[in-house]
């Protein structure tokens, strides 16, 4: 991935807060859902990217701006003639290594705190590198925790509406406290439910029982509880593996792929033929 620096914030756009949504119950980690809609006409993102929020800050030379990037957490409609974005966010904060203080994530608070009706900076759209394979018999797993489903809740949306007739196996490990997980198996807005019935198509909640609804303590159960499954996928040379969401969640899959592939050096291996293959595509943040 592109250090942060490189991306172009020269191209600016502007959205309209147009809802705001908290998806995750009180006393658990706030993620929002956001629709946006895009004054300018020329944005068109699309599935598979995401876009900047651009924050001013005042720098050390005068004003600057806080970049972040969030990713299209649905296919974009129009309205209108007008493009509306969704996004996930979750509200960051962290506690400074060196002075123990508390300080909260900029972007990220920003969005939270926006209402319907406020004005936001856009850049972008970027791409991201989770591409639908060419051919239809492709097995996809796909591992989404925390926001890291935004990606994949857009890319399964297309590939089940407009790509069509999909004949490999789409398998999604997901790990978010109730509330978002409605988005993807019964969501209220009738989103993946006509997917979830679908042959090919299965999810599978790797919620933690921990509080902290991101923390991903339970990818490698869960993941090893289908590893008969996993491991059928694996040996074939169809088979892609995206992932997307927190750093920590990078060690846990290292682990549970590591257990049912039955050793380090096979893991390794497989792990290296799927990069070297692009079958392998991550988005850590
Ligand atoms: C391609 C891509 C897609 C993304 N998609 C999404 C998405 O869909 N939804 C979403 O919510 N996020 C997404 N992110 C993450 C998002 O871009 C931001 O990184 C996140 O929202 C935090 O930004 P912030 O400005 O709030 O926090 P910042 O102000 O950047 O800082 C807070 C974060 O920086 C770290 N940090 C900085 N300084 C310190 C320090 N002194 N000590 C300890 N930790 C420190 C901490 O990890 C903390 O979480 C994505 C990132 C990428 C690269």
């Amino acid at each position: 991935m592109a250090n942060l620096a490189d991306y172009n914030i020269e191209e600016q756009y502007h959205a309209i807060v147009k809802k705001t949504e908290r998806l995750s119950p009180d006393g658990t980690e706030e993620v929002r859902e956001m629709i946006l809609e895009v004054i300018e006409k020329e944005f068109q993102p699309e599935v598979d990217q995401s876009f900047g929020v651009l924050v001013a800050a005042s720098g050390d030379f005068g004003n600057s701006y806080h970049h972040r990037l969030y990713s299209v957490a649905d296919i974009p409609s129009n309205k209108k003639g007008k493009t509306r974005i969704t996004l996930l966010v979750k509200r960051c904060s962290y506690v400074d290594d060196f002075s123990g203080e508390l300080y909260e994530g900029v972007a990220s608070n920003y969005l939270c705190d926006r209402k319907p009706g406020d004005e936001i900076t856009i850049t972008g759209p970027f791409d991201l590198p989770f591409k639908v394979p060419e051919d239809k018999n492709s097995n996809l797993i796909l591992i989404g925790m925390g926001t890291g489903i935004a990606p994949f809740r857009a890319f399964i949306k297309h590939i089940y509406n407009d790509v069509k007739d999909w004949k490999g196996k789409i398998r999604l490990f997901y790990g978010a406290r109730s509330g978002l997980e409605l988005l993807y198996l019964n969501d209220k807005d009738g989103d993946l439910t006509n997917y979830y019935d679908q042959d090919t198509f299965k999810a599978f909640n790797a919620l933690s029982p921990r509080p902290a609804w991101s923390d991903p303590i339970a990818l490698d159960a869960a993941i090893e509880e289908r590893a008969v499954e996993i491991l059928e996928m694996l040996s074939q040379s169809n088979t892609y593996i995206y992932v997307a969401g927190y750093k920590k969640i990078k060690d846990n899959l290292d682990k549970a792929f590591t257990n049912i592939m039955g050793s380090k050096e096979k893991w390794g291996t497989r792990k290296a033929e799927l990069i070297a293959g692009k079958k392998w595509a991550e988005v850590i943040y």
